[in-house]
C-alpha cells in the first residue's frame, strides 16, 4: 500500500503574509469608502495581523486603534469583514522550489492538501498560487463542520484518508504548524514533517514531528525517500 502525502497550504506552500498584506489593502480601500482614513486602517490592520493572524477580531481591534469609537464598530465591521473575505489575491508566489517539489510528489504518491479557513478564501489562495492543477484533492476543514473541526481535529485528515483510499497511518503530513499539522497527524497515527517557515517558524517542536526541515523542497525530498523506502518494503 502506498504512502499518501498531505500538504498544508498557508506558510507551507506560499508565504501567508503575502495574502494577508493583499487582503489588508483591500480592507483599507473599503474603509476609505466608508468614510474612514483608509491608509490608517490599512496600517493598523497590518500591525494587528502581524501580532497574530489566527486570533479573530483583528478588524475590530484595528478600528479601535485608529480611534473609531466602540459604539460604531457594529455598523463598520461587517462590510470590512466582507471586503476581507471577498478579496481575491491576484497572485501568490509559492516559496522557492515549492512548485517543482510538489510536482515531484504528485508524480510519486497520492497527494492532497488539507487546510483550515474560510472555504472561499482558501480556494482563492490555491488559485492564486497556480498550484491547483497539482492538487486535485483539497479538503478545507471548515466545510466539514466549521471552525471546531480545524486542525488538530482529526476530521479533516480522516476525510483526506477516505478521499485517497488510504488508511490514516499511511499518510504523511507536511506543514508549518506543530500545534495543527504535526498534532493532527499524531491524532490519527500518521507521520508529519514540520517545515520551519512563516508566522510559526519559531514555535517550539511540540508535538514532535517525524522530521523538521527549513524548506518545502527539503520536506518533499524526505517524503520521496520515505515513499521509495516503503515501496521497496
Ligand atoms: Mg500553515
Amino acid at each position: 500500500m502506498p504512502l499518501g502525502v498531505v500538504v498544508d497550504l498557508d506558510d507551507t506552500l506560499y508565504p501567508q503574509a503575502d495574502y494577508l498584506a493583499s487582503a489588508a489593502a483591500a480592507v483599507g480601500v473599503a474603509a476609505g469608502h466608508a468614510g474612514l482614513d483608509g491608509a490608517a486602517v490599512h496600517a493598523a490592520l497590518r500591525s494587528e495581523l502581524a501580532a497574530g493572524s489566527d486570533t479573530g477580531g483583528t478588524i475590530d481591534r484595528a478600528l479601535l486603534a485608529v480611534g473609531v469609537p466602540a459604539s460604531a464598530l457594529a455598523g463598520l465591521v461587517p462590510p470590512l469583514v466582507a471586503a476581507f473575505t471577498r478579496h481575491t489575491p491576484p497572485r501568490l508566489t509559492p516559496y522557492p522550489g515549492a512548485e517543482e517539489a510538489l510536482r515531484a510528489l504528485a508524480a510519486a504518491a497520492p497527494l492532497a492538501c488539507l487546510t483550515d479557513g474560510n472555504p472561499a478564501i482558501q480556494a482563492a489562495k490555491v488559485a492564486a498560487t497556480g498550484l491547483g492543477p497539482l492538487l486535485p484533492v483539497v479538503v478545507v476543514t471548515d466545510t466539514l463542520g466549521g471552525r471546531v473541526v480545524r486542525k488538530p481535529h482529526p476530521a479533516g485528515l480522516l476525510a483526506v484518508s477516505t478521499r485517497l483510499g488510504l488508511p490514516p497511518e499511511r499518510l504523511l503530513v507536511i506543514g508549518d504548524r506543530p500545534g495543527k499539522d504535526v498534532a493532527v497527524a499524531a491524532a490519527v497515527g500518521a507521520r508529519a514533517i514540520r517545515v520551519r517557515q512563516g508566522e510559526y517558524a519559531a514555535a517550539p517542536d511540540e508535538p514532535r514531528a517525524w522530521a523538521v526541515v527549513d524548506t518545502f523542497p527539503a520536506a518533499a525530498e524526505l517524503a520521496l525517500d520515505l515513499v521509495g523506502a516503503l515501496a521497496r518494503g
